[in-house]
């Protein structure tokens, strides 16, 4: 399987993570392409460099006002007298009121949803990069191979049309569904991230020409709290086309791959012409994030049961946080889609 992954996706080095209010060194580190790349090339994949695709597919998804925002605001904020290194909001519109502020601060607020995003000098790039992997890799299925592998990093999914949130900038999995819209009628997006996808849900709420389904942690009590609900089905023209499968703290193999079969009979009754898995290792048992408990093996079975869907597949990594398995996981998530 072709995989793809660009060096500038490196260079995206967040300092700072806000948890439970305390300042903590930020989860999604570079190294984590170390210990991914590791598992792809395990599994076998071959790994090429994205070409730059530039801003048109990236514009299919994210406002350009958005994109404005990302470009310039890490000069913007060093302009302003003893602002901190990175770009981190310290006020949030609790509702949009239309009005779009002309502050560096203040726009901060509107397209960042917390602090777990900051935005240094090579933010911007390594974002640009980490799409691009995600719109190669979903060039490569259109042009008829089964499956690729994009090792998106920074990640996507909670990413909205013009938010920021939870390490995410752009919505890879989003910006590969799209691409893929090109020679595909219906497109469905998995997302097997310990997290709710909740940027992917946001983006095509009120579409049905993108499916979107999520197996997480239930959200009543774990990040991004605010979605992830069973009872959000989309609205509009989209009514019917979102399909949320919480899972209590903690599920096994057993009750994510139980799960996963209620997701993969949606998916077939939706009869896309191809799929995105939004590929988060972080439901793993051993992750820093310790929500659910997938074993190594387990996620071979997730892969399997996916693949046995049959569909040209773009898998896009999303979550999976530094632990001795990481590179493991994705190996077995690899070899059991290849199976
Ligand atoms: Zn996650």
């Amino acid at each position: 399987m072709k995989s793809f992954c660009a060096d500038e996706q490196r260079k995206h080095d967040p300092k700072m993570f806000l948890s439970s209010g305390a300042a903590r060194p930020n989860p999604e580190k570079p190294a984590r392409i170390e210990r991914l790349l590791a598992g792809a090339k395990a599994a076998g994949c071959e790994i090429v460099r994205p070409r730059d695709h530039g801003l048109k597919p990236i514009a299919a998804i994210h406002t350009p006002e958005y994109i404005e925002f990302l470009e310039n605001i890490f000069l913007r904020w060093q302009r302003i007298e003893g602002a901190s290194d990175e770009v981190i909001p310290n006020i949030h519109p609790r509702a949009r009121t239309g009005r779009y502020p002309a502050s560096a601060v203040g726009q901060a607020g509107y397209h960042m949803a917390d602090t777990a995003c900051p935005i240094s000098a090579d933010t911007w790039g390594s974002a640009c990069w980490s799409a691009w992997s995600a719109v190669e890799a979903a060039e490569v299925v259109l042009a008829g191979e089964r499956a690729a592998y994009a090792l998106c990093r920074p990640p996507g999914h909670h990413a909205f049309t013009d938010v920021a949130g939870g390490f995410c900038f752009l919505n890879n999995a989003a910006i590969a569904a799209q691409h893929l819209l090109k020679s595909s009628k219906r497109v469905a997006i998995l997302d097997v991230d310990l997290h709710h996808g909740n940027g992917t849900q946001g983006i095509f709420y009120s579409r049905n020409d993108v499916l979107t389904v999520s197996l997480h942690v239930d959200p009543v009590r774990f990040y991004p709290f605010f979605w992830g609900n069973a009872d959000e089905r989309g609205e509009g023209d989209g009514l019917g086309y979102n399909f949320n499968l919480p899972l209590p703290l903690k599920t096994t193999d057993a009750g994510f791959l139980a799960a996963l079969e209620v997701a993969n009979r949606r998916i077939e009754a939706y009869s896309p012409d191809a799929l995105v898995v939004a590929l988060g290792l972080d439901a793993f048992e051993g992750d820093p994030f310790g929500g659910l408990s997938v074993s190594t093996p387990g996620f071979a079975r997730i892969a399997e049961a996916i693949s046995g869907l049959g569909l040209p597949t773009v898998i896009v990594q999303e979550g999976g946080y530094l632990c001795d398995a990481l590179s493991a996981n994705l190996t077995s998530f690899l070899t059991g889609f290849i199976h």
